[in-house]
């Protein structure tokens, strides 16, 4: 595509005055989303279980050609959202080439753009910007300045071109300014000084600012999208009043409201697809380490204000399918199948990613995260195996059974001690797997099955994996039992 290269061509092509002198950043999200809500064209792409809550919101704050915040706790897709919004913006941006501000070639604002024009007219270059390039972030902290975020005046540049300090020429642009005709993101709303929210609310109300008590207009062309968590940003006095007034809409984000949705964004978000080996991931394994992201968000130990991210589940999955291909590697087996304890193995994915509350602390990162996989793997286990009996195998290991079964091991060798336990086979139907499966597929589905009578207890494991009858029984044969001494009534009440 040939685009104009100076403002001569550029009046006579379709970036025409007309079209391009008035046009706002939210009037081009606004008409571009318009295309796309009638042509029926995906609006985010990649954004998965949305379409009901988050999405609709987003839409309705830009037709509204609003500035709008995202409230909501980590790892929910806040960022991806604003950065999708560079979807919503023309292919091609003209504007005076080496403007450090981007100036719109029909109305610069700074005094650089201005002479330019003025000196060479129709022959004055142009440039372009693509979307991306259109995108700014910021994650505020508490020690961003004012010179960061909107400029300073650079004393040096004064003195050699002998202009008096206040004049435009001698300041140094911050982000914002630098965002101008684009986006401009700020993360972590509530983490910026109250003074810099000041200047942040002057530059959306007034166009202007005060740099070092010198007062420089700048009439920027920005739609400003923030993000935060939710707690910190309606906490009184977190947010100046007059720029949460100037914030058009709130919109609230979630996480993955089912397990299916969850397993999707994972699926879509996690390096999975590598070099060499040739990977099968059984879709129980992916809903056991979905399951791990449910249950501790469900859980007293866990820190409800920083929840627990989707992050999770994406660096858990990531780690599990690493353990799987260091045995299979070791082992040169020939394709790499996760097991449930190659999720035992992936705890430094896990541990890292949860904000422990003081009973969690206490029990520490570690236990606290096998509760939480071994809860996992029960509802998991639940939802495959429910109408089957299991008597025949908790047997085989009530009788004295007792089977080692390392996350290391080839699976041909656990193959060979699968075989003594009668019925085992047929279970793992349940999970679509036939006797006649690659050994690697068998010995998976088959460690889900006893990690699952592990979970529920019916079955015990000692540390070295080696599963057995359970615990209780273990300990029945050298103390008599409770049953066996006389059970006093209680006596009850009226
Ligand atoms: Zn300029």
């Amino acid at each position: 595509m040939n685009l104009p290269t100076s403002l001569g061509e550029l009046r006579k092509s379709e970036f025409t005055e007309e079209r391009l002198r008035t046009r706002r950043v939210k009037d081009e999200l606004r008409d571009n989303l318009i295309e796309k809500l009638k042509t029926g064209e995906p609006i985010f792409p990649g954004i998965v279980g949305y379409d009901d809550t988050v999405v609709p919101q987003v839409i309705n704050a830009v037709l509204s050609r609003h500035n709008f915040i995202l409230l909501g706790l980590r790892g929910q897709a806040k960022s991806r959202i604003l950065r999708a919004l560079t979807g919503l913006l023309d292919p091609h941006l003209p504007y005076v080439m080496d403007c450090e501000i981007h100036d719109n070639p029909y109305d610069p604002l700074c005094r650089r753009c201005v002479n330019l024009i003025a000196e060479k007219g129709d022959a004055t270059p142009i440039a372009y910007l693509t979307p991306e390039q259109r995108y700014v972030e910021k994650l505020a902290t508490p020690d961003v300045t004012v010179a960061d975020l909107i400029g300073d005046i650079d004393p040096i540049k004064a003195a050699r071109s002998g202009l008096d300090l206040a004049s435009e020429l001698t300041v140094h642009y911050g982000l914002l300014p630098r965002a101008n005709r684009g986006l401009f993101a700020v993360n972590e709303l509530p983490d910026l000084a109250g003074k810099i929210q000041v200047a942040l609310f002057n530059i959306m109300q007034e166009g202007d600012v005060q740099i070092k008590g010198y007062p420089v207009r700048l009439n920027l062309d920005v739609a400003l999208v923030f993000s935060a968590n939710p707690e910190d940003y309606t906490a009184r006095g977190k947010i100046v009043t007059p720029l949460k007034d100037r914030i058009g809409s709130e919109i609230r984000t979630h996480y993955a409201g089912t397990l299916d949705e969850g397993v999707a964004i994972t699926q879509q978000e996690a390096w999975t697809e590598r070099n060499g080996h040739p990977l099968y991931v059984p879709q129980y394994i992916r809903e056991i380490v979905e399951q791990i992201a449910f249950a501790a968000r469900e859980d007293k130990r866990v820190d409800k204000r920083s929840g627990v991210s989707q992050r999770l589940p994406i660096s858990t999955i990531e780690n599990v399918i690493s353990n799987a291909e260091r045995r299979a590697l070791r082992n040169r087996e020939s394709t790499v199948v996760p097991r449930v304890s190659d999720i035992y193995g992936a705890m430094p994915a896990i541990t890292g990613k949860l904000e422990l509350e003081y009973e969690g602390e206490l029990k520490g990162a570690d236990v606290v995260v096998r509760d939480l996989i071994r809860l996992a793997v029960s509802r998991t286990f639940d939802s495959y195996f429910k109408d089957g009996s299991m008597q025949q195998i908790t047997q085989w290991f009530d009788l004295g059974g007792q089977l080692k079964f390392s996350d290391t091991a080839p699976s041909g060798e656990l193959m060979d001690g699968l075989k003594h336990i009668q019925g085992l086979h047929e279970k793992l139907s349940a999970v679509g797997v036939k006797a006649k499966d690659k050994a690697e597929i068998v010995v998976s589905a088959a460690e889900f099955l006893l990690e699952g009578l592990y979970a529920h207890k019916r079955i015990g494991r000692s540390e070295e994996r080696v599963f057995t009858a359970p615990e209780k029984q273990r300990v029945a044969e050298k103390a008599p039992a409770k049953e066996d001494f006389p059970v006093r009534n209680r006596r009850p009440y009226n």
